[in-house]
């Protein structure tokens, strides 16, 4: 069972209490971009097999959202940040690539 802490409330959420939002960090793409960008942006996922950045909400709660970071396969959590954070925090990184050497994160757009 995944257990979240929340970073608003403080709650350890299990996951009953949460709902999923998909992957965070998507670059988006308004008017007057190209049908691939747009395209891109509603289909197209990382979905990898470990380190994974995730939106979630904490349903039954304070309600509020935040991103998850945590490993597919383990499902090992890294740590939780407010929803409006635009890039991981720079303790999430490190935590990360202390436990997986060699780790990077890139965005969709293929930019580290
Ligand atoms: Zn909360």
């Amino acid at each position: 069972m995944l257990i979240f802490n929340c970073p608003h409330c403080g709650v350890a959420a299990e996951e009953t209490e949460l709902s999923g939002g998909g992957e965070a960090h998507l670059k988006r793409f308004g008017p007057g971009c190209s049908d691939a960008d747009f395209e891109g942006y509603l289909f197209t996922r990382e979905n990898p097999k470990g380190v994974h950045f995730e939106r979630w909400r904490h349903a039954f709660g304070c309600g509020k959202w935040f991103i998850a970071a945590r490993d597919t396969v383990t499902l090992e959590v890294f740590g939780t940040y407010p929803a409006q954070t635009s890039e991981p925090p720079r303790e999430i990184f490190d935590r990360i690539s202390e436990k997986r050497p060699g780790w990077s994160w890139c965005n969709l757009s293929g930019e580290a």
